[in-house]
C-alpha cells in the first residue's frame, strides 16, 4: 500500500493529539511535519504539546520539531486542526501551495465550492474539487472539511431518514462534552456542578451545515436540502462524547419500524478507517451514554436510540459521536482516505 506523508496544522492541540494517536501505525499515512502557534515553534512535540490523551505519547512523535504553520511543509498533504480564525488565511495559503488540505476547522466549510464530507453519506460532493482547483487556481491544492462536531452526531442518521422519506424539519439539543471546546477550554469553576446553555457560534453551524452535508450535487454546485433545522447548544460535564436529543418531522410517511430499518441498515464503508457499522441502534431504553457509547466502532460509529414516535414531531431518538474522534481526527483520516481511494491524492 502507497503511504503519503503528512503534516497536521495544529498538532499541540485537543484535535491535533487525536491526528497523532489515531494516525501511529496508520498503513496509508506518516507523519512527517508538524506545526503549531508561536508558543510550540523550534520545540519538540514531546516538549510543547502538553498531552491529554489516555496512554502515553506514541514514542515515534516526540522528537519531531514543530514548525509555524506556513507552506511548504516536508509532506505529501496536510491535516488542519487551527482555530478558526487563523485556518482562513492558512488553509487557504496551503492549498494555493499545491496541498490538499482536510480541515476540522469552521473557516471554508460553507464556501459553496468546498466539500463538507461525511464519505458515507455524500461523497459525490467530492466533485467540487475540480470546480474549486479552477475556479481559485489552487493547482493540485484543495480544501476539504468535515462538520462540526455536534452536527457530526445527528447528521449520519438524518441521512438515513432522509434518503428514504425527506426530511421536512428538525428540532435539535445538544449536550456537548468539555473536550469540544479544546484545551484548557471552559474552566472547572464553570463547569462542575453545572450546564451551560451557550456556546458561542454554534447554534447557526448546528442549524446551516446538514442541509449541506445530505445536499444534491449536480453540474458543478450543491443544492442545498430544502428542510429547517432550530438548535439550542450546551456545553455539559462529559469529557469526551457529544449527544444530540433530535426531533424530526417527515415528509413521507413511515412506519416506526421503517425508519428504524433505514437507520440500521446505513452502509458504512470499506476504507480503513471505517466502523463495521456506521449506525448502531441501541434497544437498551437508558442508551445511549457518553460513557459508554462514545467509543463503539473505535469512536467512528454513530449511536442511535430512544427512537419513538413523537407526540408534535413525527419522530424523536438520541444519537450520540466521539467529538474528537469522529466528530473531528478520526473523520479527517476518513476524508483523507477517500480521496486517497477516489485518486485526489
Ligand atoms: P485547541 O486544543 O485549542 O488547539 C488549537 C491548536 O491550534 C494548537 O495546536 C495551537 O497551538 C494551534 N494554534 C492556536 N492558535 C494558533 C495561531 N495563532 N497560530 C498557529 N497555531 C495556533 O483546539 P482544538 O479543540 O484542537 O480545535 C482545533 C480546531 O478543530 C478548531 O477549529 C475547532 O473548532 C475544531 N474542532 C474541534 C473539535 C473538538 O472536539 N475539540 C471537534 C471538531 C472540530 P499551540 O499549542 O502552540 O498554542
Amino acid at each position: 500500500m502507497k503511504k503519503y506523508r503528512v503534516g497536521i496544522l495544529g498538532a499541540t492541540g485537543t484535535v491535533g493529539q487525536r491526528f497523532v494517536q489515531l494516525l501511529e501505525n496508520h498503513p496509508q499515512f506518516d507523519i512527517t511535519a508538524l506545526a503549531a502557534s508561536d508558543r510550540s515553534v523550534g520545540k519538540p512535540f514531546a516538549e510543547a504539546c502538553a498531552w491529554k490523551l489516555a496512554g502515553a505519547m506514541p514514542e515515534y512523535i516526540k522528537e519531531i520539531v514543530v514548525q509555524p504553520i506556513e507552506p511548504p511543509l516536508d509532506c505529501d498533504l496536510v491535516f488542519s486542526s487551527l482555530p478558526s480564525n487563523v485556518a482562513r488565511e492558512t488553509e487557504g495559503a496551503f492549498a494555493r501551495a499545491g496541498f490538499p488540505v482536510i480541515s476540522n476547522s469552521s473557516a471554508y466549510r460553507m464556501e459553496e465550492d468546498v466539500p463538507l464530507l461525511i464519505p458515507e453519506i455524500n461523497a459525490e460532493h467530492l466533485g467540487l474539487i475540480e470546480v474549486q482547483r479552477q475556479r481559485h487556481g489552487f493547482g493540485k491544492g484543495f480544501i476539504v472539511t468535515n462538520p462540526n462536531c455536534a452536527i457530526m452526531s445527528f447528521a449520519p442518521p438524518l441521512a438515513a431518514l432522509n434518503r428514504k422519506f425527506s426530511v421536512e424539519s428538525v428540532f435539535v439539543t445538544t449536550m456537548q462534552a468539555i473536550s469540544g471546546a479544546g484545551y484548557p477550554g471552559v474552566s472547572s469553576f464553570d463547569i462542575i456542578d453545572n450546564v451551560l446553555p451557550y456556546i458561542a457560534g454554534e447554534e447557526p453551524k448546528v442549524e446551516t451545515e446538514a442541509q449541506k452535508i445530505l445536499g444534491e450535487f449536480s453540474n458543478g454546485v450543491i443544492e442545498k436540502a430544502d428542510f429547517t433545522v432550530s438548535a439550542q447548544c450546551f456545553r455539559v460535564n462529559v469529557l469526551d462524547g457529544h449527544t444530540a436529543s433530535v426531533r424530526v418531522k417527515l415528509k413521507q410517511t413511515s412506519t416506526l419500524e421503517g425508519v428504524m430499518k433505514a437507520m440500521s441498515n446505513f452502509p458504512s464503508l470499506n476504507l480503513y478507517s471505517s466502523p463495521k457499522e456506521f449506525i448502531r441502534m441501541c434497544d437498551e431504553p437508558s442508551r445511549p451514554q457518553p460513557r459508554l457509547d462514545r467509543d463503539n466502532g473505535d469512536g467512528m460509529t454513530i449511536t442511535v436510540g430512544r427512537l419513538f414516535p413523537d407526540n408534535i414531531f413525527d419522530y424523536r431518538f438520541v444519537a450520540l459521536s466521539h467529538n474528537t474522534v469522529r466528530g473531528a481526527a478520526g473523520s479527517a483520516i476518513l476524508n483523507a482516505e477517500l480521496l486517497v481511494d477516489k485518486d485526489f491524492i
